[in-house]
């Protein structure tokens, strides 16, 4: 009996903790969408790997995995659900690179995209005075970085991680150091080809078909599938100047920070991440970066303090090294970080830029990837950090030793309101991210920890009158997602009838149901 209760306590917590859904497939699938023509394939085996995403929390089984080759496909096999009208329930999610975190490109039950099949013609450089790329929307950002490499181009704004895709970043907005100056990913796009919730294969722009153009961009999948976008370049440099200091006062911390996000003359990333209790961090750190006085760094203790930690680059090619010297030198000296803690090194702008992948690999080696992740993403508006910093950094996180916690000032300015994207209704705003992770699949202590962590934080933020919004949003009622885009929920709504009207799309969002 005892063994009994035992097994049936693990499958309580794998089906009910693990966020599990059980799923029973519609057996006339497959023959309806068999008779489909195809250039790709469709298969209706070894569909569990839709049923999984960077998240690790959500399982739910879709009855088929389409591997399109072409576009064609894409829209063949949208427009054969939306054909079937309200009698099937059949949804189609697309799925980028499944770094979701809440089920988001999944499907119970219905077809999913694999987006990383669609090679659509590859990607394309076009060089000149306004240089842009052409790539697929299932494309993976590094790809599209080493490709413009080759061009001596990139793309200006980014993810801190590259190996997303480029339908699933603009799904959403796509923020990183570079947010303050070029604007997220979403503010970097000049056309997209979108094939709509209708099978209709459309292009569009800020000229042609603007509607759905804003809509997508941000739009959480609900409007179409991306399979091309046109993004903007700059010249690439071949170096990063690359660092970091430490604050021990917030004020200073977030002073520094919006101070460098608004000088005309600065530096070309700004983050800054939060760091709770942690000890040893200094000597975490030499691996990778030269503190400027060794002897000095060596003395500073971080045990056991509240430290926020201001990192920053600046881009050079080789020759224009002692210039690029003077100008960081000067800019320096206008912060008020702790004199010892200034930690520095130089990198290639690539090795830079797929940072992230090197302690992915690590991670992997590890174990230590593929497991939960219940991560909680919040934009802050400018006038309340300081209230959000002082209840949640020390009171309701007592350390940062689940995973890193991002903390940088965006520009909302540079954010194109048009767009799908929900953000505060102030013209600074903080992205601020709790990026834990459990120890292993079956760490369900660590897991409901950081769950409960991430529920008082967000309680916190209600009964404070924080006016907040979710980046990578996950909400389960339509009630949660009209509060989510308050006035604008209208317009998302009404743009959902015309090209979505059966809401046969990216139904793992959770926003619509199919109508049937
Ligand atoms: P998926 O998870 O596959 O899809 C996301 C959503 O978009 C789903 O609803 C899906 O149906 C839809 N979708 C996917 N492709 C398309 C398409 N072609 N057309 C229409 N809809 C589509 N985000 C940031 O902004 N900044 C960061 O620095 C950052 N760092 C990250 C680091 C890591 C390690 C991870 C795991 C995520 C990070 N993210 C970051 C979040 C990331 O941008 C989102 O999770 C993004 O959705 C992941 O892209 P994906 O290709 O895996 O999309």
């Amino acid at each position: 009996l005892r063994q009994h209760s035992v097994v049936f306590l693990e499958l309580f917590l794998v089906l009910v903790l693990g966020g599990i859904a059980m799923h029973v497939s519609d057996p006339d699938v497959p023959s309806s969408l068999d008779a489909l023509r195809l250039e790709g394939n469709l298969s209706f085996h070894d569909v569990s790997l839709a049923a999984k995403d960077f998240g690790n929390r959500f399982r739910f089984l879709p009855s088929a995995i389409l591997h399109p080759v072409s576009v064609s496909d894409i829209a063949a096999i949208i427009k054969h659900v939306f054909q079937m009208g309200p009698s099937s329930k059949l949804t189609v999610a697309a799925r980028g690179h499944g770094h979701s975190l809440q089920g988001q490109a999944q499907a119970d039950g219905g077809v999913v995209i694999h987006m990383e099949s669609l090679r659509g013609g590859g990607t394309r450089v076009h060089a000149g005075e306004r240089p842009y790329v052409d790539a697929s929307g299932g494309e993976l950002w590094i790809n599209v970085l080493l490709e413009c490499l080759k061009h001596g181009l990139a793309p200006k704004s980014w993810t801190d991680y590259l190996h997303l895709t480029i339908g699933g970043t603009l799904s959403n907005a796509g923020i990183s150091g570079q947010a303050f100056r070029h604007g997220p990913q979403i503010s970097n796009v000049h056309q997209l080809e979108i094939v709509t919730g209708k099978g209709e294969l459309l292009t569009c722009s800020t000229e042609e078909n603007a509607a759905l153009f804003h809509a997508a961009l941000g739009g959480l999948g609900q409007f179409g599938v991306i399979t091309r976008a046109r993004i903007a370049l700059e010249p690439a440099p071949e170096m990063v100047k690359w660092i970091r200091v430490l604050y021990s006062d917030f004020s200073s911390f977030t002073e520094d920070q919006e101070k460098l996000i608004s000088a005309r003359e600065t530096f070309d990333y700004i983050e800054g991440f939060v760091i709770i209790n942690r000890t040893g961090l200094l000597n975490n750190w030499r691996s990778s970066f030269n503190p400027q006085d060794p002897v000095q760094a060596s003395r500073f203790d971080s045990d056991g303090r509240i430290l926020f930690c201001l990192e920053m680059t600046k881009n050079f090619n080789r020759d224009e090294a002692d210039v690029m010297h003077q100008r960081v030198e000067a800019l320096l000296s206008r912060l008020r970080y702790i004199p010892s803690t200034l930690f520095q090194s130089e990198v290639t702008y690539l090795e830079f830029l797929d940072r992230v992948h090197v302690s992915e690999v690590k991670l992997r080696s590890k174990g230590l990837w593929e497991v939960p992740h219940p991560w909680l993403n919040l934009l802050i508006p400018r006038t309340r950090i300081k209230d959000f910093a002082e209840e949640v950094f020390g009171k309701i996180l007592t350390d940062s030793n689940n995973g890193p916690i991002l903390l940088y000032p965006l520009h909302r300015s540079k954010w194109d309101n048009r767009t799908s994207a929900v953000i505060p209704d102030e013209e600074v705003f903080y992205l601020v991210a709790f990026l834990s992770s459990a120890l292993s699949s079956s760490d369900h202590d660590n897991l409901e920890r950081a769950l409960k962590q991430n529920d008082k934080i967000l309680d916190f933020c209600n009964k404070a009158g924080i006016q907040m919004k979710q980046y990578l949003p996950h909400y389960t009622t339509q009630e949660e997602w009209k509060a989510h885009f308050g006035d604008r929920w209208e317009l998302f709504a009404h743009r959902k009838g015309i090209y979505d009207p059966l809401s046969i799309l990216a139904p793992g969002q959770r926003i619509f149901r199919k109508v049937v």
